[in-house]
């Protein structure tokens, strides 16, 4: 079961034309602060407010998505490098 979720997740990515971003287990996409970088090692699952210790508050989801957009981008820029160089 579980492992048809990926799969299905690929599918409608590929059918909708949009990249499927999956990131490894290790990942702290929704720990890490967006603006600083710091992390909240004590962020908890049902906590919907990301408080960075620096200052930043926003919606936890937001704060991830972000980082994950971030780490997109970095992917894109890596392999174009290599394409290049
Ligand atoms: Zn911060």
């Amino acid at each position: 079961m579980f492992l048809l979720i990926p799969h299905c997740l690929e599918c409608r990515c590929i059918s909708l034309g949009i990249e499927l971003l999956i990131p490894d287990r290790f990942n702290s996409c929704n720990k890490a602060c967006c603006v600083c970088g710091s992390l909240k090692a004590d962020l908890k699952l049902e906590d919907r407010v990301y408080i960075c210790v620096r200052g930043n508050r926003m919606d936890k989801d937001l704060n991830a998505a972000i980082n994950l957009e971030d780490a997109r981008l970095i992917q894109s820029r890596l392999k174009m490098i290599h394409a290049v160089g």
